[in-house]
């Protein structure tokens, strides 16, 4: 496959919302079971070491229609909760053995309980992760907790989890994870050469992917766009975030691109991308991943920060390592982590004179032109007004 036929088969199944991938993979052997996990992180690595698939679940973007999920909750607040009640309501998710909410913020742990209410077949686990980072007490709850998982999805494989299992599925995400890495900094390198807009659906493909599977894609993928050279152009750097959750349509990401920005680091899918650097797989495997939780993982809205000052330090390298001229801070409306950290991170820009702009969007937003004007000017005070 070439570029462009490998990204319409990202784009196939970025669009499927019944979930043919997942039912094609359970289907290839009997017994198989898939688990749903939302954003932002959760150790996927437990799940495929019992044997799973583990599948993303990032609500049903702009091509679904709300009817039911709007009965569960208030129609003002973010949209993510209710389009994925409605993948639920709806059956698509049925393929689904289980689904884990981890503790992002209150819309996703409330979920969590209606899914139990909704789905008394299914697994259900409100999957809490750490916000003390030393290991003798954020790190031993948080053995405790992945322990309770890989126990519970033994229990449904019917045949325990061994310490050998965990350590193997870490080394394929590692694998993984430097694959995506590999591809980030491709495109901060030739952002003209992979743009965002493709760039997020090889990313998103690993949602539905087995991990090994989507490894080689994209590896695939940057093998061939390489090949197939595309016009450079002066547009400005930028850093998209703020959509670690509820993702931004599409056709946001390409008005972004249309308007001259190179979005040059983003936090989409930030499970595919969390832990910053390889799990040893020579050691007790939980504590590995716990120490790499603790001590090197993102930093997003949804983390606590220790000190007052490590706020917006972990953007400012971003902006640093990937020679960006500009910030955008696009969050989904009413995302309260996302909005309420959005003026912490706007200070510290300021005060390093870090051109940022900021709007908010819905996974289903539509009107377009008002992000393109906004996204255009912001690129072009940056290329009239910020050069040195
Ligand atoms: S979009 Fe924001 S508020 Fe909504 S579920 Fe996600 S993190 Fe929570």
């Amino acid at each position: 496959m070439n570029a462009k036929e490998i990204v319409a088969r990202c784009e196939h199944l970025f669009e499927d919302l019944d979930f043919g991938a997942v039912k094609d993979w359970k289907a290839a052997a009997p017994g198989r079971k898939a688990i749903g996990y939302m954003p932002i992180y959760v150790p996927r690595e437990i799940v495929h070491a019992a044997g799973m698939l583990p599948v993303g679940i990032f609500g049903g973007g702009d091509q679904m229609e709300v009817i039911q999920g709007d009965a569960y909750y208030q129609s003002y607040i973010c949209r993510i909760p209710r389009s994925t009640l409605e993948l639920g309501l709806t059956g698509r998710l049925n393929v689904l053995d289980g689904m884990l909410f981890p503790s992002t913020c209150d819309v996703i742990r409330n979920l969590s309980g209606m899914w139990q209410i909704l789905f008394k077949d299914k697994y259900v686990k409100y999957f809490d992760v750490p916000q003390d980072y030393a290991d003798s007490i954020g790190g031993s709850f948080y053995i405790h907790e992945m322990q309770a998982l890989r126990e519970d999805l033994g229990n449904l494989v019917g045949k325990p989890i061994s310490d050998q299992d965990v350590k193997q599925s870490i080394a394929v995400y590692n694998d993984n994870r430097k694959a995506v890495r590999e591809l980030y900094a491709y495109r901060a390198l030739k952002p003209w050469q992979a743009p965002t807009s493709e760039v997020y659906l090889v990313l998103r493909a690993g949602c539905v992917l087995p991990p090994e599977e989507h490894t080689v894609l994209i590896r695939q993928y940057l093998n061939e766009t390489e090949k197939q050279k595309r016009p450079q152009r002066d547009n400005a750097r930028v850093i998209l975030t703020g959509s670690f959750c509820e993702q931004p349509p599409l056709g946001l990401i390409k008005s972004i691109e249309m308007a001259g920005c190179y979005i040059v680091e983003d936090d989409f899918m930030l499970a595919m991308r969390w832990l910053l650097d390889d799990v040893p797989v020579t050691a007790d495997p939980l504590q590995e991943l716990s120490k790499a939780f603790l001590h090197r993982s993102a930093s997003t809205a949804s983390k606590y920060d220790v000190k007052k000052e490590d706020k917006g330090q972990f953007l400012l390298q971003q902006v640093k390592r990937n020679g960006a001229e500009g910030v955008i801070f696009a969050a989904p409306s009413f995302c309260d982590p996302a909005l309420l950290e959005r003026p912490m991170l706007q200070d510290v820009l300021a005060k390093h004179k870090v051109p940022h702009t900021a709007f908010k969007y819905a996974e289903n937003t539509g009107q377009m032109a008002p992000i393109r004007e906004q996204a255009g000017t912001f690129a072009d005070s940056i290329k009239l007004w910020s050069a040195a």
